[in-house]
C-alpha cells in the first residue's frame, strides 16, 4: 500500500469499479440492458431516482412489462421467471376461496392445481365451451376465481371470454385467462371483460425459444393485483435482465410473427382436413370446429398458428408420423420460429386425457407449402 491521495485510486481500483459504473447513451436507438443487481443510494441516504433492488425495481423487466401492457390494453403488467410462476402466483395471491377452471387446460398448471392450489381452494373443473356448466359451477358470493383458457390446449376449445366474464361478475368473482395461445395479437381478454390474463411468454410472446418467462398483466391495477405483485416481489419469482431484454426483442416483431404464423396454420388444416390418413384437424378456424362461431368472433384477424392432428392407426401411427418428418422438429412447447411436432399423450403421460391418436402441431415462419409437403410425405407413408 502506498500513500497516494484517496482522490486518486491506482489503476486496480478503477478496473474494478468499472469506471465507475453508470449510464449507456441516453441516444441509443434499440433498449440497452440493465444488469444491476442493486443500485446506488445518494449522499443523503435516500434513493432518489427510484431504483433500490434488482429482484423488484429491474429497469430492463420493467421496460419489457410496460411494451407488454401496451399490447394487451393493460394499465400494468408484471414479468415472472415462467409462465406457471405467473400463473400459480394468481392462485398463492388469492385468499381462500372457491375456484373454477377449465376440464381442458395447459397439462402442468392442471396438475400444480390438483396437487397444490387444492391445499388453498376448492376447485371445480368444467368444460369452459359450455356457459350453462360454469353458470351451474359458480357460487354466487363464494366463488372467487373464474380461470379460463383460449384457445385450450391441445384441443383448441375456445371459451367465450365475454359472456364468461359477465357471468363471473354477476357473481363476484374475478376472471384470469391465459391467452398464451392467442396473444394479444389475436385476443385481448381485458378489452372483452377479464381481470388479469396470463401468459406463458416462454411461447408466442418471446417467439424464438430461447427464453422461459411469464407474464401478468391487468386493467386495474387495485385488490388481487397488489398482493401478486407483492408476493412476486418478495418470492422473487422474476426473470433475469437478459431474458427481460430478449422478450422486448422478441415483442417487436410479434404481430407480424403471429399474423403470418396464423395464414400459414390455416392452410396447413385446410389441407390436412383432405388428407385420407388424417381422422380429424382441430384448428379453431375450420367452420366443422365445434366453437368456430365464438372463434369468429373473438379472434377476428386469425386463428392462431396451433392445430392438432388426429391419425388414423391411433397412438403408434402418430408417433411414426412424427418421426418421419424432416422439417418439423419433434419437441414441447410452441410459439417460436421453428415449427415443432409433438405426441401430446406422451409429454403429458398417465393421467392424461390427450387422445392418443393427436398431435399437436405448432407452425412456425417456414413456407407453408414445404411444411405441408413434409407432413404429407410423413402421412402418405400410412395410407
Ligand atoms: C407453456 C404454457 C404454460 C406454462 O408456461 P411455462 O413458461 O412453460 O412455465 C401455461 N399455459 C399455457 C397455455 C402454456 O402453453
Amino acid at each position: 500500500m502506498d500513500d497516494r491521495p484517496a482522490s486518486l485510486p491506482t489503476p486496480r481500483t478503477i478496473a474494478a469499479r468499472a469506471l465507475g459504473g453508470g449510464r449507456p447513451s441516453p441516444t441509443a436507438l434499440t433498449p440497452v440492458i440493465d444488469m444491476s443487481a442493486t443500485y446506488t443510494r445518494d449522499a443523503d441516504n435516500g434513493y432518489s431516482s427510484g431504483p433500490v433492488y434488482g429482484r423488484k425495481d429491474n429497469a430492463s423487466v420493467q421496460q419489457a412489462e410496460r411494451q407488454l401492457a401496451e399490447l394487451e390494453h393493460a394499465r400494468e403488467a408484471l414479468l415472472f421467471g415462467s409462465g406457471m410462476a405467473a400463473a400459480t402466483a394468481v392462485f398463492a395471491a388469492l385468499p381462500p376461496t372457491h375456484i373454477v377452471a377449465p376440464k381442458a387446460m395447459y397439462w402442468g398448471l392442471r396438475v400444480w392445481l390438483e396437487r397444490f392450489g387444492s391445499v388453498f381452494h376448492e376447485i371445480s373443473f368444467v368444460d369452459m365451451s359450455r356457459l350453462d356448466a360454469i353458470r351451474a359451477a359458480i357460487r354466487p358470493g363464494r366463488t372467487g376465481l373464474v380461470w379460463i383458457e383460449t384457445p385450450s390446449n391441445p384441443l383448441w376449445t375456445l371459451t367465450d371470454i365475454m359472456a364468461v366474464s359477465d357471468i363471473a361478475h354477476r357473481a363476484g368473482a374475478l376472471v384470469c385467462a391465459d391467452s398464451t395461445v392467442a396473444t394479444p395479437v389475436l385476443t385481448k381478454p381485458l378489452d372483452l371483460g377479464a381481470d388479469i390474463v396470463m401468459h406463458s411468454a416462454t411461447k408466442y410472446l418471446n417467439g424464438h425459444s430461447d427464453v422461459v418467462a411469464g407474464a401478468l398483466a391487468t386493467a386495474d391495477p387495485s385488490g388481487l393485483w397488489l398482493r401478486i405483485k407483492e408476493m412476486r416481489d418478495q418470492n422473487g419469482a422474476v426473470p433475469g435482465a437478459f431474458d427481460a431484454w430478449l422478450l422486448m426483442r422478441g415483442l417487436r416483431t410479434l404481430d407480424l410473427r403471429v399474423r403470418e404464423q396464423s395464414r400459414s396454420a390455416a392452410l396447413i388444416a385446410e389441407r390436412l382436413a383432405g388428407h385420407p390418413v388424417i381422422a380429424g384437424v382441430l384448428y379453431p378456424g375450420l367452420p366443422t370446429h365445434p366453437d368456430h362461431a365464438v372463434a369468429a368472433r373473438q379472434m377476428p384477424d386469425g386463428f392462431g398458428g396451433m392445430l392438432s392432428v388426429r391419425v388414423r392407426g391411433g397412438g403408434a401411427a402418430a408417433v411414426a408420423v412424427a418421426a418421419r418428418v424432416q422439417l418439423w422438429r419433434r419437441a414441447t412447447s410452441f410459439g417460436g420460429i421453428e415449427s415443432l411436432v409433438e405426441h401430446r399423450a406422451s409429454i403429458e403421460g398417465e393421467g392424461s386425457s390427450c387422445p392418443e391418436d393427436l398431435l399437436r402441431l405448432s407452425v412456425g415462419l417456414e413456407d407453408p407449402g414445404d411444411l405441408y409437403r413434409d407432413l404429407a410425405q410423413s402421412l402418405d407413408l400410412l395410407a
